[in-house]
């Protein structure tokens, strides 16, 4: 009996999760189930534009006369448990009179909850972290838009290219910060397996390497 109540119960919560999920991107449960988003990869559109690597000096230039920074985490902050790593930065932050925010997005990760967590370990203030739609309002006055090891939550081709998988996904629109700093390893893609063409905008700047590594490597700077 007990065995049957407790099985009915992880299964509720079960598909509560699963429709926050298809919820949040924007699909049917069926589509998420069987269009094959996340396992296969598509040929996607030409991205116009070039990518522009930076170091972390010239990040630290950049976050040192920032006066709002958002940080945007995805999967690959929990991969490098950069999250203590980015608890320093936003110290360092604030105390050079710099506004820090974290915006999060409702899938990012790979379970619902996974960034709040990690953030909640580092002693992140809950009153920081904004929801997707609160933070996309204050995007256009943020100066620089952190993403640590996020992709897909903040793929512009949701908004913008209608032929791409992703087309229709709310996203976290960093694009819209003057500028944006994505940290990962490489150019590859995330879950989905699309490409993204925010690594090609203007206004991106591509801090390449482990997102903790790098993060320590701006710390160092501002030291
Ligand atoms: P993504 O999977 O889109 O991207 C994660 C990125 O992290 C990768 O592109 C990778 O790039 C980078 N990365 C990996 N390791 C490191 C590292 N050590 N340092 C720096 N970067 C790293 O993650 P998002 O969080 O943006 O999106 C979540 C995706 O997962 C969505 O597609 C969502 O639908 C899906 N999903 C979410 C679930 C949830 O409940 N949250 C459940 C199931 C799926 P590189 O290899 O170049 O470093």
């Amino acid at each position: 009996m007990i065995l049957i109540v407790a099985g009915s119960l992880v299964g509720a919560s079960g598909i509560i999760l699963t429709q926050i999920m298809c919820k949040a991107m924007n699909r049917s449960l069926g589509n998420v189930l069987f269009s094959g988003f996340g396992s296969v990869s598509t040929a996607s559109e030409t991205i116009e534009g070039e990518v522009r690597p930076i170091e972390a000096q010239d990040a630290y230039y950049m976050l040192e006369a920032a006066s709002c920074v958002a940080v945007i985490p995805g999967y690959g902050m929990a991969v490098a448990q950069a999250q203590h790593a980015v608890k320093e930065l936003q110290e360092l932050l604030e105390e050079n009179d710099c506004e820090v925010i974290y915006g999060i997005h409702p899938v990012a990760g790979r379970m619902p909850g996974h960034m709040n967590v990690l953030l909640a370990e580092a002693d992140v203030s809950y009153d920081l972290l904004l929801e997707m739609d609160e933070i996309n309002n204050r995007m256009p006055t943020v100066d620089v838009a952190i993403v640590i090891g996020a992709n897909d939550v903040v793929n512009p081709a949701a908004r913008e290219t209608e032929s791409s998988p992703i087309y229709g996904m709310p996203v976290i629109n960093v694009d819209q910060a003057r500028t944006v700093f994505v940290l990962k390893r490489s150019m590859a893609s995330g879950f989905a397996g699309v490409d993204n063409p925010l690594f090609f905008k203007e206004n991106t700047r591509m801090l390449f390497g482990d997102a903790k590594e790098s993060i320590n490597h701006v710390i160092r700077e501002f030291e």
